[in-house]
C-alpha cells in the first residue's frame, strides 16, 4: 500500500512560540519550530507544509478561516493537519465542519505550552493529530480536535480551562475517540450535519452574554446588525427589560439566536414567564441546541453566508 499523504498547515498560536529567556513573555519569534518537524515516528506517512500565515489566535478572523477553508479543498492529500492556537481552535474547527464537504480526515491541533518550556505539549500533540489523520476510520466524521490524546467532533469540543494540559472537553456528547500508541480509537460518530455553501462572509453578528439584571441598554444598539446571538440564562431565558429589546430587534427583521451561557446542556422554551425562553420562542428567536454562544453565531454567520434567512428556523429547529 503506498504511503498516505499528510498536509500540514501551521497557522501560528502557543504550539508555534517559545517562552521568551528574559522577559518570560510568551511570543512568536520569526520561527516554527512545529513547521520543522516532517516525520512521526511509527508513522508511515509523506509530508507537504504550509504555512498561509502564523498569528495567535485572537487574531484570527474569517478572512483566515477561508483561507483554510480553500486550501483544504484544494489539497491532493489523504488527509490534512491544521496547528492553531488553542484560544479559537473551537471556531475554526466548527466553522470549518459548517463549510467543508470533503470526504478526507480534517484534525486540528495546538498546544496549551510554548515549545521550550518544560512538559511542552506540541509535539505529542502533533503526534496524536497524524495519528488521527491517517487513520480511515477518520473520515467522514466531521472535522476533528485531537488536543491530549484525545479526539473531539468540532460540534461538541469547547476549550474550557484556560491553562491546563487537559483544557478541550466535550461535555454533553463527550470524546468520540481516543489516540493510542497504535493509532486512532473511536467510540463513537458524530450525529451527521448540514454543511452551509457560502458566499460572502461579510457580516456583522454580536455576541452577548445574559446576567442578572441585564437591560436594554446594549441590545436596543444592535439593529443594523445582521443577527445577534445571546447567551442567555439556564435554558434560554432573560430578564424582562432584555427580553423587550430582544423581541423588538426581531420585530424589526434581525434573526437573534439564543444560546445558554452554562457550559452544557441544551436551550429549550420552557418557560413563559416574562423573558422566558418559550415568549422569546413565539416571538420569533431562534434556538441553537446544545451549541455555544460562539458556536451559534457561526451557525448563523454561514446560514446567513449562504442566502438561507428565510430558512433559519428550520436550520435552527
Ligand atoms: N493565546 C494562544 C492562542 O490561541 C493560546 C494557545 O495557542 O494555546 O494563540
Amino acid at each position: 500500500m503506498s504511503k498516505k499523504h499528510i498536509l500540514f498547515i501551521h497557522t501560528g498560536g502557543t504550539i508555534s512560540m517559545k517562552k521568551h529567556a528574559e522577559t518570560g513573555g510568551v511570543e512568536l519569534d520569526g520561527g516554527n519550530p512545529i513547521a520543522d518537524v516532517i516525520e512521526i515516528p511509527d508513522v508511515d506517512a509523506v509530508y507537504t507544509v504550509k504555512e498561509p500565515f502564523q498569528i495567535p489566535s485572537p487574531h484570527m478572523t474569517v478572512n483566515e478561516m477561508m483561507t483554510l477553508k480553500k486550501l483544504i479543498e484544494q489539497t491532493e492529500a489523504d488527509g490534512v493537519v491544521v496547528t492553531h492556537g488553542t484560544d479559537t481552535m473551537e471556531e475554526t474547527a466548527y466553522f470549518l465542519d459548517l463549510t467543508l464537504s470533503v470526504d478526507i480526515p480534517v484534525v486540528i491541533t495546538g498546544a496549551m505550552r510554548s515549545s521550550n518550556e518544560i512538559g511542552a505539549d506540541g509535539l505529542s500533540n502533533l503526534i496524536a493529530a497524524v495519528k488521527t489523520a491517517v487513520s480511515d476510520q477518520s473520515a467522514n466524521k466531521g472535522v476533528l480536535v485531537v488536543m491530549n490524546e484525545t479526539i473531539h467532533s468540532a460540534q461538541y469540543v469547547t476549550k474550557s480551562h484556560s491553562s491546563n494540559l487537559n483544557a478541550f472537553q466535550s461535555f454533553d456528547a463527550g470524546p468520540i475517540g481516543s489516540v493510542l500508541k497504535t493509532g486512532a480509537h473511536f467510540f463513537s460518530t458524530p450525529a451527521a450535519s448540514e454543511t452551509f455553501d457560502i458566499g460572502s462572509i461579510d457580516f456583522t453578528i454580536p455576541l452577548l452574554k445574559a446576567y442578572i439584571g441585564m437591560d436594554d441598554v446594549l441590545i436596543k444598539q444592535l439593529s443594523h446588525c445582521d443577527g445577534v446571538v445571546i447567551e442567555a440564562l439556564g435554558q434560554g431565558n432573560l430578564p424582562p427589560a432584555a427580553a423587550q429589546a430582544v423581541i423588538q430587534l426581531i420585530e424589526s427583521g434581525v434573526p437573534v439566536v439564543i444560546a445558554s451561557r452554562c457550559v452544557s446542556g441544551i436551550v429549550q422554551p420552557v418557560y413563559s414567564y416574562e423573558g422566558g425562553g418559550r415568549t422569546l420562542k413565539e416571538a420569533g428567536a431562534l434556538f441553537a441546541g446544545g451549541l455555544n454562544g460562539q458556536k451559534a453565531r457561526l451557525k448563523l454567520l454561514t446560514a446567513l453566508s449562504s442566502g438561507r434567512k428565510e430558512e433559519l428556523p428550520y436550520i435552527f429547529a
